[in-house]
This record gives structure tokens, sequence and C-alpha cells, in this order.
């Protein structure tokens, strides 16, 4: 038998090691911007076609590369900012693993055009599959531009896997958005198809934040800086109103990298406790800088993920200065100032004053800087009760924790309250049953009368500002008016988008509204597919767009407010890949324009709506698949009466 291993070819061995560097156009973005970053850049232009997919440029005004750096370049672990291992934990440039590069020129057709300042003409090498096959001398202006054609135009495979335009712009448009935030002093431009989208003049940290966010930012962050010898951390939090459904600004860096932390990110998110709802996310933009020996930076391909030598401090602190800013801004009279339990547990934190303990400790720098300078974590506790006037602000009075259970005893509450929260439907289907898929196909198989219909004319009772309790021809039905709203409009708009549109009602006053540069190109994106729901909206120069119009039907006066959460509803959709854009848009419409809990509503209104409901093709569940109303059949409510 013949021996069978072979050592692969270089240019294959590139192909297969850029797969975890270079997943998507996106991805050669991020890497291309933050080597322009690392030589030292003050000007960094990118520019793309066809998302990315046909061409993807970046021009710097750096130090650029000799010619012979020029061509090893693209060797890969082939680099010039680490020489070894112990270099890994001083690192202070972006890049260090010698493989973009490499993994660039083996899935896509680079040109690299490059002169440092003390050459007299730069050179021009040109790369395809690895392999230099041009090189000849330029003149050019000190920098380097790196071109790159065709992203996987010799891996099919992968080509075909990359998403639609839109979506693989989303991606680029949220690299450039991170590189750029984290480097406010360099000045950056992004083009895509000959077009200038963002165009970020060097500036403050703040003004590259707003410029990012959008001008109507300018006054609703807060500050947040603490300094000690361990780490410092800077930056901004949105106030509280800033607060989002999605998870959408939410920016997080060490040491100037973007990285994502959900232990960190839950730090911020327990500092927002009780300022804003429990399913909002508050916007941040945070830097920690640390010494880079605290930090292990190479535990993910793509430098996504760091490694802290230490992460309960860094939380702790976090949280801490998060804290802090927010009551020295005095963003709410009564702050919540306690540290998480498992935090005030430590020893770095729940000792550490005794003499003792001080002398024991000596030992760690790391526990002393902390405690030392800043005393964030020394914060008194506060009641709180006091803090409940935030909740009823926010959550309205409807509390659906104890809006059931109020005027029952313990158990029989319980019961009743377990039945009717739409969680616990699937697990109650012996009597009251939910709107959900199980009701249905109770409902439409077995019992009499087989089709729930409310009884025309019937009373109807709005009960909590969310509720809306009537008889039906077999039951009673407890129907939550926004999930009920949601369906209605998801089944109009739905209609809309294929057959008759819904007219325009043109504003009397068209409202113009600015957004932050992602946001109006994803609202660009949008416009073709909202003109039949009966939005008229227009570009009206940088990022801004005139809403000239609106459905008939609906209030004018927050067409700002409605598009700008209409963005964001749209945003939670992005990775639902089974989705349309339209699809998606129709969903977020209808979600953002649904009457919320806690609306007070006539007998007027109450009746279109139940009549809305029972007129939808499916009435029993909103577009996400949670019940509209939950049924009450007299046997079941006999039951819970021990009857
Ligand atoms: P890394 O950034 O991890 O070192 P890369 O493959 O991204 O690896 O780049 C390889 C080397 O090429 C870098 O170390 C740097 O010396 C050089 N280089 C890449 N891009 C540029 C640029 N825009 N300007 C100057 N030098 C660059
Ligand atoms: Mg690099």
């Amino acid at each position: 038998m013949p021996d069978i291993i072979q050592l692969l070819p270089d240019n294959i061995a590139n192909q297969i090691a850029a797969g975890e560097v270079i997943q998507r156009p996106g991805s050669a973005v991020k890497e291309l911007l933050e080597n322009a970053v690392d030589a030292g850049a003050t000007e960094i232009r990118l520019f793309v076609q066809d998302a990315g997919k046909a061409l993807i440029q970046v021009v710097d005004n750096g130090k650029g590369m000799s010619e012979t750096d020029a061509r090893m370049a693209f060797e890969r672990h082939a680099t010039s900012k680490i020489r070894n291992i112990d270099d890994l934990f001083h690192i202070r440039t972006m890049g260090f693993r010698g493989e973009a590069l490499a993994s660039i020129a083996a899935v896509a057709q680079v040109e690299l055009r490059t002169r440092r300042a003390e050459d007299e003409m730069g050179v021009c090498v040109e790369i395809e599959n690895s392999r230099v096959i041009r090189q000849e001398p330029v003149a050019m202006a000190t920098g380097t531009s790196i071109c790159m054609k065709n992203l996987f135009f010799n891996v099919p495979a992968r080509r075909n896997f990359l998403k639609s335009n839109p979506s693989e712009m989303r991606h680029i448009v949220d690299e450039f958005t991170r590189v750029a935030l984290a480097f406010p002093a360099i000045f950056f431009s992004l083009s895509s198809n000959g077009q200038e989208m963002m165009h970020l003049e060097k500036g403050s940290l703040k003004q590259r934040a707003v410029q990012i966010l959008g001008n109507s930012y300018a006054s609703k962050l807060v500050s947040v800086q603490e300094n000690t010898d361990y780490l410092n951390i800077y930056g901004f939090v949105g106030k509280p109103e800033t607060a989002k459904k999605t998870r959408g600004d939410q920016y997080f860096f060490v040491n100037n990298r973007f990285i994502r932390s959900a232990y960190l990110n839950h730090a911020i998110m327990s500092a927002f406790t009780d300022m804003i709802p429990r399913d909002a996310f508050p916007l941040y933009t945070l830097f920690i800088d640390l010494d880079p020996q605290q930090v292990d930076v190479n535990v993910h391909p793509t430098k996504q993920e760091i490694k802290f030598e230490d992460e309960k401090i860094v939380y702790a602190f976090v949280q801490a200065a998060v804290k802090h800013a927010l009551a020295q801004f005095s963003i709410t009279p009564t702050l919540d100032f306690d540290l998480d339990p498992n935090i005030q547990r430590l020893d770095a934190i729940s000792k550490p004053v005794s003499d003792e303990k001080k002398a024991e400790v000596t030992s760690s720098s790391l526990y002393k800087t902390f405690t030392q300078k800043n005393q964030a974590h020394l914060i008194e506790p506060t009641n709180k009760s006091e803090l409940r006037h935030w909740k009823d602000f926010y959550e309205g009075p409807a509390d659906k924790k104890t809006g059931y259970a109020a005027g029952g005893s313990a158990s029989g509450a319980g019961s009743v309250s377990g039945v009717g929260s739409p969680g616990d439907s699937a697990s109650s289907g012996d009597g009251a049953t939910s709107g959900g898929s199980g009701a249905a196909g109770e409902s439409w198989m077995t019992a009499t009368p087989n089709r729930i219909m409310p009884i025309e004319n019937a009373p109807l009772q709005q009960l909590l500002a969310t509720y809306i309790v009537t008889p039906t021809n077999r039951s009673f039905i407890l129907i939550h008016q926004q999930a009920a709203h949601e369906r209605i409009l998801y089944e109009r708009y739905k209609e809309a988008s294929i057959g008759q549109h819904i007219p325009s009602q043109k504003s009397l006053f068209p409202v113009t509204l600015t957004l932050g540069a992602p946001d109006a190109i994803l609202l660009t994106e949008l416009l073709p597919d909202l003109q039949p729901l009966g939005y008229s909206i227009e570009p009206f120069g940088k990022d801004s767009f005139i809403i000239q119009g609106t459905p008939g039907d609906t209030s004018q006066g927050n067409e700002k407010v409605a598009m700008e959460s209409l963005l964001e509803q749209y945003k939670n959709f992005t990775s639902e890949i089974r989705f349309s854009r339209r699809e998606k848009l129709i969903r977020s419409l209808a979600r953002q324009g649904s009457i919320k809990a806690g609306t007070l509503l006539t007998e007027r209104e109450m009746r279109t709506l139940v009549d809305g409901l029972f007129a939808c093709a499916q009435h029993n569940v909103t577009p996400g698949g949670d019940p509209t109303y939950i049924e009450f059949k007299k046997d079941y409510v006999e039951k819970l009466f021990g009857r």
C-alpha cells in the first residue's frame, strides 16, 4: 500500500485558513480598516461595490510598506506586529496574527499599492490564488491602497453562502462603525457604488458618536469616566429614554478593540436596573483601557472575544462606573446602588478597608489599584422601594405580575393567573385555552359550537388598560389589545403589499427625518417597500428624509418617532433569514403600530378592535405566534370554583 498523506499546497491551505478570518465582505472590511489604523493613518477611505462582493477597497495615508514587505505581507503568519509569544501580552495594535492579508489573497483578486514616505516610488503588486502575478513601480502619495475584487471567486461554495446585498451591506456598515467609533481622531469615509454614504470628520469621541448615532443623540448621552491604576473606563451611556426594544447601539471596546461580552453587557444592564423596562436595551459606547497583560486577545480568530485576567473585577468596575455616571447626571433621584450579590461577595469588593485584609492583598496589585484611587464600589445601598415610581412610569399601571392575583386567595389566584398568562397557556389545555394553536385545533375539531364568535353588540369591558373581556357564543375571552391589533395590522399590511395599496395621506407639514448613517442606509433600502403601505418618504440630502405622507388612518404628528421605532423593530428581525425583507417590514410595522398595552380605549375603539380581530384570516395568534386572546370556557371556570 502506498503512503497516502500529502502536504496541502500553500494556496489551498490558505483558502482553508481564510475560512476562519474572512467569512464575508464585512470581515475583510474589518481587517483592512484595522491594518490602516495600525499603519498610523489619519485618513481612511473605504469603497465598496455590490455590498463588497464585487469590490472592497481601503485607501489610507499611513506609513506604507517597502517593496519587499509589500510581497511578504501576503504570506501566512507574516506580521510586523509581534516577534514572539510574549509580545502578545503587550499588544497595542489591532492586528498581530499575520493572517488577514494571506487569507484575503487566497479568496479574492488583490491589488496592493503602497509607498513609504522615504521611498521615491511606490510599488503595485497584484495577487491571485495566493501568487504574485504582477509587480511594478507606481507613482503615488504616501500610504496604502488595497483593492480586493470578486470575493470568493475561486470558492463558489462560499460565494453562494453570501446573503443579499442589503444584508451584507449591513455587516459592512457595522464593522465600519465599530472601527470608526474607536478612532475618532481618524477621518473615515464609506462609499458604496460610487456614492459617499458616511463621511466622518475627525473629532472628539462624543462628536464621533453623534455622527454615527444621529444628531438627536447629542443631548441624550451621559459621559462615563472613571480612572484607576488598573483600568480606565470612558465613553457614553444613553439616558434611560434612549433605551430600545432591540439590542441596537451597544458597543464595548477593550483597548480600542470592539468585543462582544455577554458578561460585561450584563454589568451595564444591571446598572440600568429599574431605570428602563426589563426588556429594553440601553445604548452604550464604552471603552476600557487596561494593561494589555491583563487580557488575552488571542482566544478567537477574529478577536471579537477576549479573556480578562480577572473578569469579576472588570464587571464590578463597569457596573459601578455606569451607575456613577447615571447618578452624577441626576438621571434619577433614587438610584439603586448595591452591586450584584455575587460581586459583593468577592473579597476584593466586600473586604476592602480592614487593615489586615489590606496587608493580605497587597500582593495583588490588581486589587490594590482598584480600591485605592476610585471608590466606585463603596456605595451605600439605598432603599429599593423608592425605585418603584420608575417602574410605574415605564410599565404603566398594568403590571402583568400583580394584575390577576390582586383579588384572590394565594392558591386560587395563583392558578387563575397561571392559566391566564400566555406563557403558560400550553400547559393548561383543559379549559381556559389561549387563542394559540392548541385552542384553535380544539375548537375547530371537537367542541360545540365549534367556531368561536364574539356575540354581536355584547358589552365590552376593558381591564387594566390592556385587556378586553367579552362573551362569545361558547365562553368568554380575554383579548390582549396590543396582540390583537398587531394581528389586524399585519393582515392589512400584508394585503396592501400584494394587492390594493394603502393610500397615502399627504402631511400638512412634511417632517424632516435625520438619521444616523447606518439607519439612513437601512431606510433607503426599505423605501420601495414602504410606498405601497402608504408611506411616502423621499431622500433629502445626506442621511435625511422628508416624510411626505403616511397611511390614511394613522394619526399625524409623531411620524418621526414612528419611523425611528420602525427601524428599530426592523433591526430586530435582521437575523431572521426565513423572512423576506418585505415580510420583516410588515411585521415591524404591525408591531410598531399596534396600540400599546396601557392605552385606555373607548367603547367604539374596542368594538372596532374586536370586530377587526375576528375578521382576520387567522385571529388567534400574533404574527410572532403569541395568543391574541385567552378563552375561558364555562366548564373550566366552574372547575375553578370547585363545581
Ligand atoms: P497583521 O495585521 O495581523 O500583522 P495582516 O495580514 O493584516 O497581519 O498584515 C500583514 C502585515 O502587512 C502587517 O503586519 C503590516 O506590516 C502590513 N500591512 C498590512 N496592511 C498595511 C497597511 N495598510 N499599511 C501598512 N502596512 C500594512
Ligand atoms: Mg491585520
